[in-house]
């Protein structure tokens, strides 16, 4: 199939072809004619598949041809995103594909200053692309009108709710225009998710209106163009068999994962000791630093971005080659998202996990999950030694003493969501056995507290916005100010 068969206007035909895109991906091919006939979707498609242009295309060919009266611009199309660095990804999309179109985007997430976002708002803007944070902020201070939205986006659904956002965007979405599809006149809907949890399903059935099912990565499966290896290894040799295996097999740009903020941390600064060029990337870093450190790696000044799963979802980074699980994820799907940022978009990638003996029951969980067994290859050297015993992987926040409303936290809306997961060894409160006590494991999802606490004096002054991590976080500025980082995404 061609572009130009999809019936999208000439000018957004245009910026396709100078992007280089010579055929629509299959998730194009499926959602780019059932949006532009004005339904609902339901789209099961990973990143990497080509999602995003597969719901900008359409969206900005409808907002195009039903532009409206007078020079009022009011906000027609909100795409919703999990986190920032997505965030500014579709938005610098929709600008890539509207190029051409007398349309304007601006993009809204939190961790930078709220008033340039005001002033652009003020100006007018078509379509709006938002964390799900700082949009309630925007709304409780009236800066943004969605009275007139036609189109409404939920892009990485599943992962919106998995960071602790369902309250956020009900809330969001009760905020909105009530609507009549009978006629397809009314507001249209499009939910897109890699997994489809319950949650999920029941979001979608208040949310969509009969809508088309998509479905071109099936669930929970990983990319067919990932080549996918696990290195049996010792948990103290990790770093050093990682660095032997970029030195080795001269990787040039390899994405590793780990599993908190701090071992992130520590892990870059252990390569740059290597002599490799390392850099991370996190919730604990500002807006300014995560840009910097996604823009070096990408332009190949850093060899290395070492990341947690929620810093690095969203990142779209062309033909990422090697993406290297430091550590397994603990929850099973996240193993699918992380190495689905390698093997994009039809290029062939390979998605490394250093697994020790702690990690057997995470390897068993993935396994399971994606239904295939990913081959085991011991690299020569690094024998795991077999006399060493399993130590527990200490599991999120547990055995932590619930963290007081008066501290701050050190997450960010990464942490809000999932609840703890007993895993296997049986070590829920405590310390570990090698008496490290939880502080490795802090980055990922701590229960979400969305109870009915009262917001704190000296809180952000916007009522209207019920989220745990307002509440839960001292805030002593301007109202209207948030603390500088770690606002929405992560
Ligand atoms: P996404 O799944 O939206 O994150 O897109 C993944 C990558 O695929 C992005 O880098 C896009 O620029 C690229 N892409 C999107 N559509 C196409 C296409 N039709 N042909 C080639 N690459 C594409």
């Amino acid at each position: 199939m061609l572009f130009s068969e999809l019936g999208l206007a000439a000018e957004l035909l245009r910026a396709v072809s100078e992007e280089g895109y010579s055929e629509p991906t299959p998730v194009q091919c499926q959602a780019i004619p059932v949006i532009l006939d004005g339904r609902d979707v339901l789209a099961g498609a990973q990143t990497g598949t080509g999602k995003t242009a597969g719901f900008t295309l359409p969206l900005l060919h409808r907002l195009h041809a039903k532009r409206p009266e007078g020079a009022r611009r009011p906000v027609r199309a909100l795409i919703l995103t999990p986190t920032r660095e997505l965030a500014a990804q579709v938005a610098e999309s929709v600008g890539t594909y509207g190029k051409y179109l007398p349309l304007k985007s601006a993009v809204v997430f939190g961790g930078v200053s709220i008033n340039p976002q005001i002033s652009q708002l003020r100006r007018g803007v078509d379509i709006l692309i938002a964390t799900p944070g700082r949009l309630l902020d925007h709304i409780g201070q009236k800066t943004v009108d969605l009275s007139h939205l036609e189109i409404l986006v939920l892009d990485e659904a599943d992962r919106m709710l998995d960071m602790g956002f369902i309250r956020d965007i009900r809330k969001i979405i009760a905020l909105l225009p009530p609507i009549s599809r009978d006629d397809r006149e009314g507001r249209q809907n499009l939910l897109f998710s890699a997994t489809f949890s319950d949650e999920i399903r029941q979001l979608a059935g208040g949310l969509l209106h009969n809508p088309a099912h998509i479905d071109v990565a099936r669930r929970n499966t990983t990319v067919e163009t990932v080549a996918q290896v696990v290195h049996p290894v010792d948990r103290a040799r990790k770093r050093e068999l990682l660095s032997h295996l970029i030195g080795t097999q001269n990787w040039r740009q390899v994405l590793v994962f780990a599993r908190t903020k701090h071992g992130a941390n520590k892990l870059a600064e252990q390569l740059e000791h290597d002599g490799i060029k390392a850099t991370a990337i996190h919730g604990n870093k500002s807006q300014g630093a995560r840009t910097k450190a996604l823009a070096d790696f990408k332009n190949g000044s850093v060899r290395v971005l070492v990341a947690t799963d929620i810093a690095a979802r969203g990142l779209d980074i062309d033909q990422l080659p090697h993406v290297v699980n430091f550590e397994l994820p603990n929850v099973a799907e996240d193993y699918v998202h992380r190495i689905g940022r390698t093997g994009r978009a039809g290029n062939v990638g390979e998605a490394i996990s250093l697994v020790c003996v702690d990690e057997r029951d995470f390897l068993r969980d993935i396994e399971r999950l994606i239904k295939r067994e990913i081959p085991k290859v011991v690299i020569d050297g690094f024998a795991p030694d077999p006399n060493i015993k399993a130590e527990p992987v200490f599991k999120q926040r547990q055995g932590r003493p619930q963290r007081s409303q008066s501290q701050p936290r050190s997450g960010d809306n990464a942490n809000r969501g999932k609840r703890p997961q007993v895993h296997g060894h049986g070590h829920a409160h405590g310390k570990t056995s090698n008496g490290n006590s939880n502080g490795n494991h802090a980055e990922q999802k701590a229960p979400a507290k969305h109870g009915h606490q009262k917001p704190r004096s000296g809180n952000v002054a916007q009522p209207s916005r019920p989220s745990g991590e307002q509440r839960n976080r001292p805030y002593h500025g301007r109202p209207g100010q948030r603390p500088a980082q770690n606002r929405s995404g992560t």
